[in-house]
């Protein structure tokens, strides 16, 4: 015993770490202790599965071995390489902190946990990560998982979505952790709440702290953690245009501030935001959650098809009178086109629509509707290059001369062959319609 606290430290927590000792995941990060791998690890997955995001790790890794690397390189080769794990702004802020760790703290990420939840993106879940396995502080690390297991572990009932709850167990966590061996602890944690105490149902017949389960005992182990949400996002409609001219197609960086910043995007009318669906609306809510949770897990589009081996490209949507189909193609083309004509250009959109879809953010669902259409220029003059591309100059300039050539765009604006689009960052899920494009 290393500390004379250690014996206020319950005995499930020995219980706990003779269960991981033999069952702990073998994670490629947990092959060092160097920080800045398990940081990134941290952040890639929040919101992503262990096996979804292991690849990705791993090619990150390969793309920015060191913190140094990672400070170098530009933003929008840091966005294309995190592209397939979403929550942009991670990646993003991920790359702004290891700057700061760069520049201010030469190179060697501070043990001092302030100064660790200070750098950008980096959280108390994050810093106590960080802190308790790259160098056995006794910092907790409390995500979701964690306070899963405590709530069944202690029978606690506050609802942990609240500030009170969390901020009980968050005492609790602390209050327990062994001093020893505070990072295997949290890790221990991570891989109990990710194969045992799991959500909905929980394995507790091969659970290693059965004996020691007061919700087990209380037979509230499934009614536990209390979550009290509110679900409620707002519905947004969109009309999306997938404009050609010349074998190019026209895309509209997003504003460098708000939802899916900075990122590319097919142009785009927003509308108002639609009303909720009534409570008792069951049509639209099943069918909603039906398809919602399908795209979540799933990057729907090319992967489906129907049995006949035809592909999908028509979403469920609400029911038509949950809003006017009708407004939204009108406003959406007459809005297209004032813009369009801003840029000096004309469109002739097609009538039929070429999909729908519908995408789910944590605070908000898009309802997209795709149309496509040909541009024409209406400029007096067009550039006989184009220096709005973003991509390999020579690709451009090549094929934009003479007859070929693109008229000019504002800021914020491009030109892009379709052969090009893998090396854009794509805002969400116009990356996904990228498929629907035949020129
Ligand atoms: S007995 Fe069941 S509820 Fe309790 S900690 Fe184990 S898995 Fe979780």
């Amino acid at each position: 015993m290393n500390n004379k606290n250690e014996v206020n430290i319950p005995a499930w927590t020995l219980q706990l770490l003779a269960w991981y000792d033999v069952h702990k995941r073998a994670l490629p990060w947990r092959k060092s202790k160097d920080p800045y791998r398990i940081w990134v690890s941290e952040i890639m997955s929040q919101q992503t599965r262990i096996e979804a995001m292991r690849p990705y790790y791993e090619q990150w890794m390969r793309q920015f071995p060191t913190m140094e690397d990672l400070a170098a390189a530009d933003e929008d080769t840091v966005v294309r390489a995190w592209q397939g794990l979403g929550y942009y702004s991670r990646a993003r802020n991920l790359r702004l902190g290891v700057q700061e760790v760069v520049n201010k703290y030469g190179g060697q990420v501070p043990r001092d946990r302030k100064a660790m939840e200070s750098l950008r993106g980096v959280g108390a879940y994050t810093a106590g990560a960080v802190l308790s396995i790259a160098f056995n502080q006794r910092e907790p690390a409390v995500d979701g998982n964690v306070l899963r297991v405590y709530a069944r572990l202690y029978d606690i009932h506050d609802d942990i979505l609240k500030t009170a709850g969390r901020k009980q167990i968050e005492a609790l966590v602390l209050e327990t952790m062994p001093y020893d061996r505070p990072g295997d602890f949290n890790e221990a944690l991570m891989d109990f709440g990710a194969s045992v105490c799991i959500p909905k149902v929980p394995r507790c017949e091969v659970c290693p702290l059965a004996n020691m389960c007061r919700a087990l005992a209380a037979g509230t182990a499934k009614d536990l953690p209390v979550r009290i949400k509110n679900t409620k996002v707002p519905t947004i409609p969109l009309w999306v245009g997938l404009f050609s001219y010349k074998g190019y197609y026209l895309l509209h960086r997003r504003p460098n501030r708000g939802l899916l910043r900075s990122m590319w995007e097919f142009p785009t009318v927003e509308l108002a935001s639609l009303p909720e669906p009534k409570k008792n609306d069951e049509h639209i809510s099943r069918k909603e959650e039906i398809l919602f949770s399908d795209i979540v897990t799933n990057d729907a589009f090319e992967v489906k098809k129907k049995p006949g081996g035809k592909r999908r490209t028509s979403a469920i949507l609400p029911k038509p009178n949950a809003y006017d189909r009708r407004h939204v193609y009108e406003e959406g083309v007459a809005t297209i086109q004032s813009e369009l004509a801003a840029l000096g250009l004309s469109v002739v959109i097609k009538e039929e629509k070429v999909t729908e879809l519908v995408h789910v953010f944590s605070h908000r669902r898009w309802i997209m509707d795709v149309y496509e259409g040909t541009l024409e220029s209406i400029q007096a003059e067009v550039r006989e290059t184009d220096s709005n591309k973003v991509v390999d100059d020579s690709k451009v300039r090549s094929e934009g001369k003479g007859k070929n050539a693109l008229p000019t765009l504002p800021e914020g604006w491009c030109w892009l062959r379709k052969e090009e689009f893998a090396t854009l960052p794509w805002a969400g899920p116009h990356g996904k319609l990228t498929v629907f494009c035949q020129s």
